[in-house]
Order: C-alpha cells, then structure tokens, then sequence
C-alpha cells in the first residue's frame, strides 16, 4: 500500500513530482526520436531504391570508371531526396502524434485540477466522469452510477458496473473495484486512486507484445501502390524494347544500349509515387493541426477534400456549448435546487465544472441563493440513474429530511411523460390532458425560443409530480454563419442531427443560416427502412431527437446514397456515428475522451470554421497531388515515347545514359517539391467536391497525361530530329534534345499548376519553390552546354545561338499549347 499511500486530498504537488521522477511518466512506449540515418538505411532498403542502386552499380562496371563517379553522385541525390520526403513526413506524423497527447482531471492537494495523462503518478486520485478515457490502473474509491467500457482490454462489449467494494482475488474481467487504462467511463461518476501506470499498467502488458506495428496505409496510398506495380512493369518492358529496336533496327553499339536500358529503367520506374502521397497527407495533416484541426489519421486528409455533406450536432459545433438558465416554467427556487441534486456539475477552482448543461444550472441556483454544497449534504444521493441519451433524461433518489424521493431531470416529453399530477402555485394537481396539454405548450413556446428545455419532476410513493421546466439558452457561435455559407458554396450539403428538441434545433438552424429543409425526428427515422432513409436523406437539414444509434443509421444512409459524409460530435452519443463517418471530427475543448477516440480529427478550437478551413486544405492538398501525380506521369511518358520515336526512324537513342538519369533527378524534384508547395486556386471553395466514387486515375487524368505528353514529346523530338538533320553529329543532336527537355518540363509544369486557370492568373512568382527548381533545371542546361568544362562530365557540347532560339520556340509552342486545351476546358465547364 505505501507505493500508492495517498490521502482524500490526493497528493501534494511536490509528492506528484517526486513520484514522476522516480516512477517516471504514464506513457505506454516513450516517442522515439526520428533519426535521419535510420530513414536512410530504412529507405535504402525499399525494394525500389535497391533496384535503382543495382542498376547504378551494374552501370558502373558496365560503363566508364569516371561516369561511375557521376552516376552514383546522381543516385546519391536521388536516394538524399527520398530521406528528406520520409524524413519530412515522419517528423509531420510524429508532431501530430504529440498534439494529440490528452489530460486528465486529478485531485492534488485538495483541489481538482487538470494534468497531461503523462503526468499521472500511482497514489493520484483521478476523477472518473462519463465519457473519459481512464487514464492509469486505479481502485475505484467512490462512485455514483460508474460503468465501464473495457472492450479495448477485454473485448467484453457491455458495459461494466464499478464501485468501491472489496472483491477478492479474481480474474480482471470481476475486479468491478478497479478501472484500467484505456477503458472508457459510459456512465456515471467516480474517484478511484491510482495504483499502476505506464508499462505496469494492464494495457502496457498487453501493448508490450505487440509493439512497433505501422499504421494502416490509406485508400490513396494503396491505390498508389498498384499504381506503381503496373507502371514498374510498364517502365521495364519499354525500357528493353528501346535499346533492343535501337541494337536490332539500327545496330547500335550493344553495350551503350544496355546502359541505356539500364537508365531508361532508373528513369521510368515510379519510385517516388508512394512517398510523394505519404508526404503530401502527412504534411498536410501537420499543417492543419498548426490550424487547430489535429489529424488523428492520414486517411482524414485525403477524405476532407471530398467530403459532400457535413453532419453538425448543434450542441457545441453551431453553439457555443456554453449554456445558460433563461427562462423558468414553474416555482424557480425549488426547481433549481432540485436540478441542482440531479446533477453531475462540481465545484472545483475555476467555477463549476461538468456537463455544461448542469453547470448552468448550478451556476443559476447559486445566483438564486440556492446553498447548492447545504442541499447535496442534506439530501444525500443513494442511487442513480445516469444520463441517457436514448431516454434523454436522468434521475436521483435522494434521502432527506422529507423522506426517501425520485427527482428526475430530462426532456419535456419523457419527464411529462412520466408524471401524473404537477405543481400548481405550491399545491399537487392532478395531471389531466388539458393541464399536459398547456404546459407542453409553454415549454414548446420555450423551444421554438431556441432554448433547450429540461423538465423537472419530483417522485414518491404517492406518484410522480411535475415540477416545472428550465430553459437554457446556448448562443449560437458568432462564426458559424460564415462557415454555413461556406460550405454551402462549396457544394458541401450541412446536416444538423441533434438530440434537441426539433423547434429549438429550428430555431437555432434559423439563426445560423443552416437551410432547414425538412425536420425529421427520431421517431420518424425509426419508421423507414434503410433504403426509404436514404432516399429520403438527400432532402433532410435537421434531424432532432435522435438516439445514438438513429444518429449512426443517419450516417449510414448518406454514405449509402453516396455522399462522403463528414460527422462533428463532442458526446459519447455521438460516438458510433463519429467512427462509422467517413471522417470523424471529434470537439477538442470539453468534448469527450470517446468521442476524441472515436474520432479522425480533434477541433482544439471547436470552431466550425476549422472545419471549412480544413475541408479546404484537404482540397488543396488533393489538387496538388493530382497535379505532381499527373506532372510525374506525363514526363515518364514523354521520356519514353521521344525515345522510343527515334529508334523507331531509325535516329540514335535521343540521350545518352547519364543524361537520362539527370533528367529524372530533375522530374522527380519538381513533382515532389514544386507542386507540393503549390497555393490553393482561387476558386477551389466554389467548385463542387469531387466525385467520392471516381478513381485517381480517370479518364480526365489520363487524358491530361497524354495531352502534356505530346507537347513535351513534340518539341524535344521536333529539336533532336532538326539538329540531327542540321548538324548530322550525334553529340549536338543529343545536346539539343537535353537542353529542350530540362527547358520544356520546366515550361510544362509551369502550365500544369493549374488544370483550368490561364498561367498568367497563377502569379507566376506565388510558388517559390517551383521557380527555384526551375532556375536551377534551366540553368543546368545552360551550363552543360556552355560550360566546357561540363561537356566531358554530362557528354554536351556547345549550341549555336540559332539553335538555342529553336530550343526556346519549340518548348514554347510544345507546352503553351496546353493554354488553348485549357480555354477549351473552361468553356465547356460554361
Ligand atoms: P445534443 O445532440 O444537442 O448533444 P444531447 O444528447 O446532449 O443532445 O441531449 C438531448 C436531450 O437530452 C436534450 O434536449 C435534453 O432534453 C436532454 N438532456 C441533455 N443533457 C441533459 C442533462 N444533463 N440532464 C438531463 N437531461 C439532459
Ligand atoms: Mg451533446
């Protein structure tokens, strides 16, 4: 026991820290630095990368000694570009990993106070409140109507009832004293003082054994995983066909050509695909979480761009959250205090703490002069039915100087409904229809108000009495007007399903311009099948008075009728509904621990706006990878075709080995630097989403492959073919083709940043990294071919002026005639 001895204060705050050195921090496996030379050897090791070597090292001893020196110089910086990408994209992770680290609410030195689940020590007492994740092994000391999921460690799907009686040995599954790390509070209240942490808890045993899995790879990276299977096949039978046609058609020299062969495959292969994704959506998820909207998952990132309906639940998302006690149906002082015994709101140092709801109430009570700590003494508490948010109503029995009652607290109809007289100026009445049916009126009046309205009753032997109704108001959040608009001209559809009253989720659509559409309840879901939602799914902007599992069978049936649906929820309701979204997006601030779990991405703002923000990076982060993607692709196919032309007429193979593999450094820096740093296009929020069911590669994209393709294809082709004919030698043919090509890929991707906008509207200027990267591709080939000392290295020769002017004409004309594609596009799109 001394390990853990503590005492009802909990620990001091110097005993708190003491202990964390000695007993170190709550943490299941300590963050591992990422280290650069372990992604190295890590990547050098990736199958891709091992072929690429193996052709480096077979042309070196096939070719000349001094070329060896260039190539492996080449690969160097090939393989230094990947490290960086992976080493870019873990950090990216492993910085979101971190912003996602939660706390817990201890008591230390008397007072509760909220600390990093990090810094949890055994001998904390932790408070245990419904929908908190259990931070650290711990004995259960009191409790009020606690219950436990512990699937995560059990896989018992039920929840379990805890409280603070002895048990005596047993298997864990019976310890109902003891709630362990990771299981989720689903019901009720509690203390318990914490006996293990870290790797001594159940769960670090258990996490012990299956440590160092990776996370699972998302929709888009396996997609580009076939992708690359495809092409490496590809890539390689034309990387033999060239050489061998030009070895067979035009008998050149057979060891050149399996250099050549051996470039072309280091060229074509698309090793860099996979990386470029994992990039993209790490990075992108990094920089979303520096806009509030923490990532849990990679998949979040990619779904965002093509999310067509966003689920809101109003509480929280489109409010504040941050109620307070308006109107007041019935006898005011006695309802407050009686709300104020059913009720899990605590005192605690900044005010009081808990569900919103019943902190306003408690906040109200003691304005009204309600002695809230004098009541709950009196009437102590001896059994509970917890909050439910299918019944949508809890209840204590108190024991008190009046005896033994009931006090319920819950939505108007099912209090109502449980009741058989009311108070009447201080007197018990009889509950008839006309009564029933005037007070469910005022209190709907209350509702249509856009107040969320609780009803308070009072039962005993001699039956259950209505007491009145408090109405709360919760002011809608000052952003979400804009960010409904937004939306709106995003072609994103807003949903709000609540578990309000249908007026007050009215009222409140109203004030934020939500469209409400129709209303449908509940109740009304409950009377369709699967296939009748869904139709009727399309047309709904508010659903009210749902359950969570109705909630759930919403998602479902938008996702049915095939929208990517988005889904906001800070409750344990909203938990299944959170899981089963395409993207989950879960309230930071007082949201709860099942909800953030259950979720794909943490608002630490709880701003709808972060949402808007967010669905625009994810856009922004799709378009730019379809633009490297289909940049990527297009200069592979270009590369091929122009060399595969001049064999087929009989010309010498267009580069030479070592110019082909420059080429690729250059390709693959501009599709994975330059257009990863590529700004949002104006109008990315006034298009509508993309469509959830098309594939990467549609026939949109590859048409735009070949398109870009026959451009670059064209104009180094047309130069190479012109100066062979002009000049008949060899090496200024050659040199023509490399100059034309670093020029013209650079002129290409200018015009692939944008599939629609004229590049004069790009601000030419507004990617900084493109134009580095393009000065430096220009440049080179400025140097290789003016610069003799460079001609030896890179196998050039100087150009006459007239052909520089050709080279400059031909790359214009191959790329700019994307310009005139564009218009067509942007005309048809009319
Ligand atoms: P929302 O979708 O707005 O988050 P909730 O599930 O939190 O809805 O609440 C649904 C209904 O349950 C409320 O309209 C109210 O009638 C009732 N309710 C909510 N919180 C409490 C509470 N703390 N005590 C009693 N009843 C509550
Ligand atoms: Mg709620």
């Amino acid at each position: 026991m001394s390990a853990i001895a503590t005492s009802p204060d909990g620990l001091s705050p110097d005993e708190a820290a003491s202990r964390l050195r000695a007993r170190g921090r709550n943490v299941l496996s300590p963050a591992k630095e990422v280290r650069w030379w372990e992604v190295a050897a890590e990547e050098i090791t990736e199958p891709m990368i091992l072929l690429l070597l193996s052709i480096g090292v077979l042309y070196s001893i096939l070719g000349e000694p001094e070329d060896a020196v260039t190539i492996f110089a080449v690969i160097a910086a090939l393989v230094a570009v990947e490290v960086r990408n992976e080493l870019k994209a873990k950090k990216a992770i492993q910085a979101l990993n971190a912003l996602s680290q939660p706390s817990a609410i201890v008591v230390r030195g008397g007072r509760e106070a909220e600390v990093p689940v990090e810094d949890i020590v055994p001998g904390d007492i932790i408070i245990l409140d419904r929908g908190g994740r259990v931070p650290a092994d711990a004995r259960v000391i009191n409790s009020r109507g606690l219950a436990v999921d512990e699937s995560s460690l059990t896989g018992e799907p039920l929840p379990v009832e805890k409280d603070s009686r002895a048990v005596g040995d047993v298997p864990l599954v019976e310890r109902t004293n003891m709630v362990y790390t990771g299981t989720l509070t689903v019901r009720g209240l509690g203390r318990a003082v914490v006996v293990a942490t870290g790797m001594d808890t159940e769960l670090g045993r258990i996490s012990a054994l299956a440590r160092g899995e990776r996370p699972p790879r998302t929709i888009l990276q396996l997609a580009m995983k076939d992708l690359t299977k495809w092409m490496v096949v590809l890539a390689l039978a034309f990387s033999l066909l060239v050489p061998l046609l030009a070895w067979l058609l035009n008998g050149q020299d057979p060891q050149t050509m399996v250099l050549t062969a051996l470039s072309l495959a280091f060229a074509t292969i698309p090793e860099e695909l996979p990386i470029i994704i994992t990039m993209v959506l790490a990075l992108g998820g990094y920089r979303l979480s520096r806009q509030n909207a923490v990532v849990k998952r990679l998949q979040a990132v990619e779904s965002l761009g093509a999310v067509t309906a966003i689920c809101a639940d109003k509480t929280g998302t489109l409010t504040e959250n941050r109620l307070e006690v308006r109107e007041v149906l019935g006898p005011r002082r006695e309802l407050l205090a009686l709300a104020s015994l059913v009720n899990h709101a605590r005192a605690s140092r900044e005010g009081f703490t808990g569900d919103p709801t019943d902190v306003a109430i408690l906040e109200e009570a003691s304005r009204e002069g309600v002695d809230i700590d004098g009541v709950r003494e009196r009437e102590a508490v001896i059994s509970e039915m917890p909050f439910d948010s299918v019944l949508k109503r809890m209840s204590v029995t108190v024991s008190g100087p009046e005896g033994r009652r009931e006090i319920i607290k819950g939505s108007p109809e099912a209090v109502l409904g449980a009741c058989s007289s009311y108070k009447r100026n201080g007197e018990t009445e009889e509950l008839d229809d006309g009564a029933r049916e005037e007070i469910s009126r005022r209190m709907e009046g209350m509702a249509a108000r856009g107040l969320r309205v609780l009803g308070v009753a009072e039962g005993t032997a001699a039956g259950t009495t209505f007491v009145g109704a408090i109405g709360l108001f919760d002011p809608p959040r000052r952003e979400a007007r804009e960010a409904i608009d937004a939306v709106i001209g995003a072609g994103i559809r807003p949903v709000m399903i609540t578990g309000d009253h249908p007026l007050t989720a009215t009222a409140v659509a109203e004030q934020v311009g939500l469209p409400v559409g129709r209303v449908l309840t509940g109740e009304d879901v409950d009377t369709m099948d699967d296939a009748a939602l869904s139709e009727e799914a399309g047309s709904v902007g508010i659903f009210a008075r749902t359950t969570p599992e109705q909630k759930l069978r919403i998602v479902k049936a938008l996702r049915a009728r095939g929208d990517r649906v988005a889904v906001t929820g800070d409750g344990i309701n909203d938990a299944p509904a959170l899981a089963a979204a395409d993207i989950g997006v879960a309230m930071g601030q007082g949201g709860t621990d099942v909800a953030r779990e259950a979720a794909d991405m943490v608002l630490a703002d709880n701003n709808f706006n972060t949402i808007v923000r967010a669905v625009r990076e994810g856009r922004k982060l799709f378009a730019n990878l379809t633009k490297g993607v289909r940049y990527y692709l297009a200069c592979k196919v270009a590369l091929i075709s122009v060399a595969l032309a001049a064999v087929v007429v009989q010309l010498d193979v267009p580069f030479t080995p070592l110019q082909i593999i420059l080429m690729e450094l250059f390709m693959d820096l501009g599709a994975s630097a330059a257009f990863v740093a590529e700004r949002a296009e104006g109008d990315i929020m006034r298009l509508p989403p993309r469509d959830p069911r098309a594939s990467f590669l549609n026939r949109r994209m590859i048409i735009s492959i070949f398109a870009s393709a026959v451009g670059l294809f064209t104009a180094v082709f047309a130069a190479y073919y012109a100066a062979w004919t002009g000049y008949g030698d060899v090496v200024t043919a050659q040199t023509t083709a490399f100059a034309t090509w670093l020029v013209a890929h650079v002129l290409l991707a200018l015009n692939m940043r944008s599939e629609r906008q004229p590049m004069y509207l790009l601000g030419p200027l507004s990617n900084r990294t493109m134009v580095a990267w393009g000065v430096a591709a220009i440049l080179f080939a400025v140097l290789a071919t003016e610069v003799p000392f460079l001609h030896e290295a890179v196998k050039t020769t100087s150009l006459p002026p007239e052909m520089w002017a050709l080279i400059i004409v031909l790359s214009i004309a191959g790329t700019f005639w994307m310009e005139a594609v564009k218009a067509a596009l942007r005309r048809n799109d009319k």
